[in-house]
């Protein structure tokens, strides 16, 4: 008999959207519980990502359900973005009508799924209710000078035609299509991230809930290190160099000094100098070069020498200065302490032109077998050096400070410099300010004008929201499609009314999922992006659940947002206590998650599933042969959410077997239990016999059962919860049972497979929803083992007596008492010559 799951699945899901059980409201009397994935981009098809991300989400909300609590668990679509242009310009569409339909079959599919989702809540970031208050966050960001337009070099796509964010360079590579990144100098728009960037930095330290690896992540990104201006002497004259460095612990290192072409200083140390006439022709070949050239990490470096030498403050030694291609003007001082020991690109270009070189940080442990930078050698020397050290260790070569490990050396000799007037000690950061302009039309309209007389004008919020137009030109070929629609781009200005013109980029679409989480709570609400007493009930989200790819993208940027919008007094989360709930989060008032857990991926014959390499298993034809509960619980069970899961095809059919094992213990379950219909079936398998009450061994394994399977959800471990319910039915099969093993099995079956439960549970004669029912609890008395005590004698004479589990196996018991130590003197040195047992009662040694 197999289980009529397709029956079964779409008759709940029918059910569960007619009841609306999982439409929630504020409710001050109950405690809350915010629970989100992160929300998908609408290709069309869900796949086992998808599956897993959103199946992990809804065993804890369905969990949470079922422990009482008031669970927020919404779902969405991030509907701008780039492929559903692409996807217009192949099919001759509008990425309007493109993305809607994908939206269509996605949400059937994730129905199918059975999700816990309140679909009265949905939202689409490409609708203009929702983009309507991108526009606004923008306009509030610019009144406060956090958003703003600048001349800068900027990374760009050449496939994508468009501008990238830092964070969306990865490798060099565009983070979307792996086209490598060129620069471009444009006029573009900026979020001031950086202007919080002590508090991303800082508040990180709250979040004790999210994965080591993710703090570390963004840690790094923001990138707080302790630097040093140093002032380096011209040997012929007064003047200074000043250089920039984050690894002042190599200064004693620094061998020769580089400027960059463009360096002011450079014509005036050169003059009659035998090199003059040569480096003025290379500042002329550079400058005809592009800085990506000049950067590129593939190109040969190359510069020259000037005649002219610094002096090294830290130790008076005199250091050639040359200038080379790879020095840029806007990069710090446009100066460089070149140190070749310790810099691949400084040692790269050290032994290309021959410059000295001296170690100055040996590593701590040299490691025996080669590939070290310092071939394997004990005692590192420059000559034998294969590439640079970049490493941490220890100091040599630099004075006082030899002996010191690296990382402190640096903190010592960057105050002993500041201290001798030969450098000053400055705070360096990694984060850069957003860049957020998109040549494209798919994305959210920048809301502001350009106006000859007035200059840069913001629509005033009353024309919110600039719309996208219906139609534009989708060609492919350079340029925003927005520039060439006549009716959008040319407005008159609001100010003066004379005649202006509108902005044509769009915005990244990470600023629609930066505060995507808010809108949730209040998606329909229309005075502003969010209803505050609303968001002060649900705020912040207890538990987020999504890839680790947007460790740095999504989820800084939606910390930025949040901070802005408390300091904008939008927000007063966390920091009042609601009835029944602790005081502030683990977070604090303005970080928006509490909890993160970082799902891992799913593989299929050990590679990630791709079309490219067509090892793709698609959800639906699962779906279609096992149903979603077996989809689901296979899912579960395969690996813990955090590691990758290697998709099984025996796997799944073991998920199946087993759905069906329990239906058959359902099916022959006596018709007075079973609402009517069950009993008249045949009965296959053991027979069931009903007893008044359970032996004590099923009603302890019950109890044990609950205690593991509520600790386990609770700690994400939900493979382990899945196998001691299989355990427990199990011990079902291979001993009478009642009505109450059986009604907690499936109770905490329910939010691994929903579908099937609710079905068993009606079955079983409940009118109401499984997941109204509360969450079985556990008595701590029936967690200990039944236990006998032993007396023991030796020789016939009672020497000790221990107490062992009662159903305690006989070689366990000889290895207990034979390791007693109360029976030493008795036995010591004594072959043992016969091992009486009466069981449970007595044992006589015979020694
Ligand atoms: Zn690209
Ligand atoms: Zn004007």
């Amino acid at each position: 008999m197999v289980y009529p799951f397709k029956e079964i699945e779409e008759k709940w899901q029918k059910e569960w959207a007619r009841q609306k059980i999982f439409a929630v409201h504020p409710d001050s009397k109950r405690k809350k519980y915010y629970l989100l994935e992160m929300f998908p981009y609408p290709s069309g098809k869900i796949h086992m990502g998808h599956v897993r991300n959103y199946t992990i989400g809804d065993v804890a909300a369905r969990f949470k359900m079922m422990q009482g609590y008031n669970v927020l668990h919404p779902m969405g679509f991030d509907a701008f973005g780039q492929p559903a242009e692409n996807a217009a310009i192949k099919n001759k569409t509008q990425p309007d009508i493109w993305t809607h339909k994908c939206i269509e079959w996605m949400r059937q599919e994730l129905k199918k799924m059975g999700f816990s989702y309140d679909w009265d809540r949905e939202v689409s970031t490409c609708d203009s209710e929702y983009y309507k208050w991108n526009q606004w966050i923008f306009l509030k960001m610019f009144e406060q000078g956090l958003a703003y337009k600048k001349e800068a070099s900027v990374n760009w796509c050449p496939s994508c035609e468009t501008t990238l964010a830092n964070e969306e360079v990865v490798d060099g590579g565009c983070w979307r299509c792996d086209t490598k990144v060129e620069q471009k100098d444009l006029k573009q728009w900026f979020l001031k991230i950086t202007a919080y960037k002590e508090r991303l930095l800082e508040d990180l330290k709250q979040l004790m809930d999210w994965p080591e690896r993710v703090l570390a992540m963004q840690t790094n990104w923001i990138g707080k290190s302790l630097g040093v201006e140093i002032y380096f002497r011209l040997k012929s004259s007064d003047k200074i160099i000043p250089v920039f460095t984050t690894r002042v612990d190599t200064i004693f290192g620094a061998t020769y000094i580089v400027l960059a072409p463009e360096y002011p200083l450079v014509k005036e140390i050169i003059g009659g100098k035998p090199q003059e006439k040569e480096v003025l022709k290379f500042i002329d070949k550079v400058s005809k070069e592009s800085k990506v050239v000049r950067t590129a990490t593939d190109v040969k470096k190359e510069g020259v020498f000037t005649g002219s030498y610094a002096v090294n403050p830290v130790n008076n030694e005199e250091v050639p200065i040359w200038v080379a291609d790879y020095c840029l003007m806007e990069y710090g001082t446009g100066a460089i302490m070149a140190v070749p020991c310790h810099d691949q690109r400084d040692f790269l270009f050290a032994k290309e032109h021959d410059l000295p070189m001296r170690v100055v940080i040996q590593p701590s442990a040299v490691p025996a077998v080669g590939g070290s930078a310092f071939g394997g050698s004990r005692q590192p020397s420059a000559r034998d050096m294969s590439e640079a050290y970049e490493g941490d260790g220890i100091q040599v070569n630099s004075g006082q400070f030899d002996g010191l490990p690296n990382q402190e050396a640096k903190v010592k000799i960057a105050q002993w410099m500041e201290k001798t007037s030969i450098g000053k000690i400055q705070t360096h950061w990694r984060l850069r300010d957003w860049l957020i302009s998109r040549q494209r039309y798919w994305g959210t309209p920048i809301p502001v004008i350009y106006c000859a007389k007035c200059g840069i004008v913001p629509v005033p919020y009353e024309n919110l929201p600039v719309e996208l137009p219906k139609e534009a030109p989708f060609t492919g070929e350079g340029g925003s499609p927005l520039a060439k629609v006549k009716e959008f781009a040319e407005v008159k200005c609001p100010e003066c009314k004379s005649q202006a013109r509108r902005e044509t980029d769009t915005m990244a679409t990470f600023f629609d999922s930066s505060w995507y989480f808010l809108r949730f709570c209040s998606p329909k609400f229309s005075q502003e992006p969010f209803d505050k007493p609303e968001v002060k009930y649900w705020m912040p989200v207890d538990q987020y659940i999504g890839g680790i790819e947007h460790a740095i993208l999504h989820l800084l940027y939606s910390r930025f947002f949040t901070k802005f919008f408390k300091d904008l007094g939008m927000l007063d989360f966390g920091s009042q206590p609601q009835a029944g709930q602790p005081a502030a989060g683990a977070a604090g008032a303005d970080e928006p998650f509490n909890r993160l857990l970082a799902q891992g991926m799913v593989l299929k014959d050990g590679a990630v599933m791709s079309k490219s390499r067509g090892n793709i298993v698609d959800p639906d034809s699962m779906i279609k042969k096992y149903g979603a509960d077996t989809l689901r619980l296979f899912i579960l069970f395969a690996a813990p959410p955090e590691t990758e899961l290697e998709w099984d095809d025996r796997g799944i059919e073991g998920a199946f077997k087993f759905l069906n094992r329990v239906w058959r213990i359902q099916n022959n379950f006596p018709a007075k239990n079973s609402g009517g219909q069950a009993g008249s079936r045949p009965i296959t398998g053991k027979a069931w016999r009903e007893k008044d009450k359970a032996g004590p061994a099923l009603i302890r394994a019950m109890h044990k059962t609950i205690k593991k399977v509520t600790e386990d959800i609770q700690d994400f471990k939900f493979n382990t919860a899945i196998a001691s319910l299989m355990e427990l039915v199990n011990t079902i099969y291979q001993s009478d049972t009642d009505k109450e093993v059986f009604s907690n099995l499936i109770i905490m079956l329910g939010p691994f497979v929903p579908h099937f439960s609710e079905e068993a549970w009606q079955m079983m004669g409940n009118q109401e929803s499984i997941f109204k029912t509360p969450w079985p609890k556990y008595d701590p008395h029936m967690l200990v083992e039944e236990t006998v005590t032993i007396v023991i004698q030796v020789n016939g004479k009672l020497r000790s007596k221990i107490d062992v589990p009662a159903d305690i196996s006989e070689d366990k018991l000889k290895e207990l008492v034979l390791a007693d130590a109360k029976l030493k003197p008795w036995i010591q040195n004594k072959p043992l010559k016969n091992f009486i047992l009466v069981p449970k009662k007595l044992v006589n040694l015979v020694v």
